[in-house]
């Protein structure tokens, strides 16, 4: 990201969310977005996954510049690079945990997917919840299928916002194994942002915002 702002609109009044973030994540590695409630983590999150745009500066994966893609381009660049887990799952309601997963898969052109998508929600332990929608499943696994699913188009980097958030301590752990397993494993770069410190001293580095600036960037 390169002296990147974002201004909201609200009430006819301008909002400055993000002030001049500038910042760059090296490939393969882990870190953390920490930093007081309504200070922009989301925001920046949603601006680093091509799911916002900024007002201004520039953001760009592998040197593409996420402002110059239209609506098209960014879908398709999201479905084959990069994986989100929102704050709240974002299961889509009407499908079963499998076909939530089936999603991306069958968005890339990938054949055989139901079979792919099982092996997914084996990796996360949900295999026997297969064909549970998502009010039938608790937080926790809601969570677990949203990992699989964001797991599913192999994605180079995986930004995820309060993956533990409204977990118990031992759903927390196992859905940290899970996130840390595919960055060792796949090499895929994790971007979380937490409430949980934790969680975040177990990533390479920490980025603090405050009042949507960088109040401190830490390497640990
Ligand atoms: P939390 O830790 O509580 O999730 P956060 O640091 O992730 O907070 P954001 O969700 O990025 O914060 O919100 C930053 C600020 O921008 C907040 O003051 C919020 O009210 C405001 N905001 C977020 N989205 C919008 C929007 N679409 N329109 C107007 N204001 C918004």
């Amino acid at each position: 990201l390169q002296q990147v702002n974002k201004i909201y609109q609200s009430g006819g009044r301008d909002l400055k969310v993000l002030d001049d973030i500038s910042f760059t994540v090296e490939a393969g590695s882990t870190m953390a977005i920490v930093g007081p409630s309504g200070s922009g983590k989301t925001t920046l999150l949603g601006l680093c996954a091509g799911l916002d745009r900024s007002t201004s500066g520039s953001v760009e994966l592998n040197n593409t510049r996420l402002n110059d893609l239209n609506e098209n381009q960014l879908a398709a660049l999201r479905n084959r690079s990069i994986g989100f887990i929102f704050q709240n799952f974002q299961l889509l309601p009407t499908l079963t945990a499998l076909e939530n997963v089936m999603v991306p898969l069958e968005l890339r052109g990938e054949k055989n997917i139901r079979p792919l998508a099982l092996e997914l929600l084996e990796k996360v332990g949900l295999a026997n919840r297969s064909h549970h929608y998502p009010t039938q499943l608790s937080g926790g696994e809601q969570q677990r299928v949203s990992l699989a699913r964001a797991f599913s188009n192999q994605p180079q980097i995986l930004f995820a916002d309060e993956p533990t958030g409204n977990l118990d301590a031992e759903t927390s752990e196992i859905v940290i194994q899970l996130l840390f397993d595919l960055n060792r494993q796949a090499g895929t770069t994790l971007v979380l942002v937490t409430h949980d410190l934790d969680l975040a001293a177990q990533t390479q580095r920490i980025i603090k915002i405050k009042g949507g600036k960088i109040s401190s960037d830490e390497k640990q």
